[in-house]
């Protein structure tokens, strides 16, 4: 069914593999393979690769860094996008204005900022995802959200077609955005930010680091947060009051060190993630009447 694509990416010269694992392009390091994986260097062939995909009928994820997703143990057929280092530029506009196609790595955005006293991204420093993907969700951490500094979205329908989304029409809420739920695929970023002290902004980022190291399991591969935060409760604190700390199905666990994140602590599949997942929203909603939603996409 991907010949087509294959050979459209071949004729183009752009980079694509086949039957790729899903577990080592997640940082859950869980999920089966994919039919087909295109990473695009430009708009042009990622226009080129959409337009094959949806003029026969094939399936398309788009994924970024893979941070925030859960792939089923059944593999993805039709073909994965990945818009990562391979689509990554970062520009600075004008004084405060910086631009980032959306592979680029929160990383790199955020020293980019750094290196040129902007200040605002210093919440991001350390959210293992790309722009792409931290526009898509809103991304946020201690006190902040890309809708802070996001002012406008470019991005292509499924047809390949170009349009941008700005101000309101981003649509920037609690963990969501315009592009939840859509089948647009964000291309670039603009952001805006302030000028401030270079050891400023760099105090902040690393304060704000040092706290995700001190109270994150970052040793073993998650998604971060698994739920969102319901409204008035915070999705950790009552897992942890129900006893699910370290409470485990397969190779999948709750955090001993944060409950809540649901860790990979070694062997987990996608389906024991998402069992574990399933029984702690059962346990929260028997004992506290509150049902988690997760934060975390499940694909395929
Ligand atoms: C250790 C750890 C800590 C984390 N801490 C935080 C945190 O503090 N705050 C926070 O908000 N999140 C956090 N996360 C979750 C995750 O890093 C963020 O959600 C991140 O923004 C996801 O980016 P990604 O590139 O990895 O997206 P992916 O996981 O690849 O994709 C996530 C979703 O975005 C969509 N998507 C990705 N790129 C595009 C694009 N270009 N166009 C359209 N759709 C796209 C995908 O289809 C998918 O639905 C953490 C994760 C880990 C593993």
């Amino acid at each position: 069914m991907t010949d087509i694509v294959e050979k459209t990416a071949k004729e183009l010269g752009i980079h694509y593999e086949t039957d790729v694992s899903m577990a080592l392009k997640t940082s859950f390091k869980t999920g089966g393979n994919a039919e087909m994986m295109v990473y695009p260097d430009n708009t042009t062939q990622l226009k080129s690769i959409l337009k094959v995909c949806k003029s026969n009928n094939i399936q398309t994820y788009i994924i970024g860094n893979g941070s925030n997703i859960l792939v089923s143990d059944n593999g993805l057929s039709g073909v994965v996008v990945r818009l990562s280092n391979n689509y990554s530029d970062i520009r600075l506009v004008d004084e405060t204005t910086v631009e980032a196609e959306a592979g680029a790595s929160m990383k790199a955005l955020c020293m980019f900022c750094l290196e040129h006293s902007l200040s605002g991204l210093e919440f991001a420093y350390g959210i293992p995802g790309t722009a792409g993907g931290a526009a898509y969700m809103n991304a946020g951490a201690y006190g902040g959200e890309m809708k802070d500094v996001l002012v406008k979205c470019e991005h292509l329908d499924s047809n390949g077609e170009e349009g941008s989304f700005e101000g309101d029409e981003l649509e920037l809420g609690y963990r969501k955005s315009a592009y939840s739920n859509s089948d647009y695929v964000i291309t670039k970023l603009v952001l805006k930010l302030k000028k401030a002290d270079y050891s400023d902004i760099k105090a902040l980022m690393d304060e704000n680091l040092g706290k995700r190291k001190a109270k994150q399991p970052l040793e073993y591969p998650s998604a971060g947060s698994t739920f969102k935060r319901p409204e008035g409760y915070f999705a950790g604190a009552l897992i942890e009051q129900c006893s699910l700390k370290g409470f485990t199905v397969g190779g999948a666990q709750v955090s001993e060190k944060h409950a809540g994140f649901v860790i990979n602590k070694g062997g987990a599949t996608s389906s024991d993630i998402k069992k574990l997942i399933k029984h702690i929203q059962k346990v929260v909603y028997d004992e506290k009447g509150v049902m988690l939603e997760p934060e975390v996409k499940f694909l395929g």
